[in-house]
């Protein structure tokens, strides 16, 4: 099994333990292992694509590559779920726009409970998710 990989070390988080806690956006996994996977997969049946990632999706810096291929071999809607920490990183934004939908949760209104409850890697808080709420670029 890979690494869970997240800006977040959420204390409800269903992975446990994050084992990667990081910010940066890499390639944690090539777009050809996970066409390879989808297309072993029983997705003809699926009335959608949810793209979660083993952690935060707009981690990949392959992600909008994917939500391509998954476009062009499904047809199917695309859904991203998102602890939205990136989301002030226009490369992110312009990503997403390959996605039919985009699912940001937010748990905290204060750095108090963000801090309590998501446990981000440094440089996040409350003013740098809010600073990407704009879903355009
Ligand atoms: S944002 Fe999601 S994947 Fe990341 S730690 Fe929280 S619950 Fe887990």
């Amino acid at each position: 099994m890979s690494h869970s990989i997240c800006s977040f070390n959420c204390v409800y988080c269903q992975l446990g333990d994050i084992q990667v806690k990081t910010a940066e956006r890499k390639i944690y996994v090539p777009t050809e292992k996970v066409e390879r996977d989808l297309r072993l997969s029983d997705w003809e049946t699926a009335d959608l694509v949810t793209i979660l990632g083993n952690g935060e999706p707009t981690l990949a810096l392959n992600l909008g590559e994917v939500l391509q291929v998954i476009r062009e071999y499904t047809a199917k809607p695309s859904t991203v779920l998102t602890n939205a920490t990136l989301l002030n990183d226009p490369a992110v934004r312009a990503d997403l726009n390959y996605a039919d939908h985009v699912a940001c949760k937010l748990d905290a209104a204060s750095d108090v409970v963000l801090q309590r409850m998501n446990r981000p890697v440094a440089g996040i808080d409350m003013a740098s998710i809010a600073s990407g709420r704009h879903l355009t670029n």
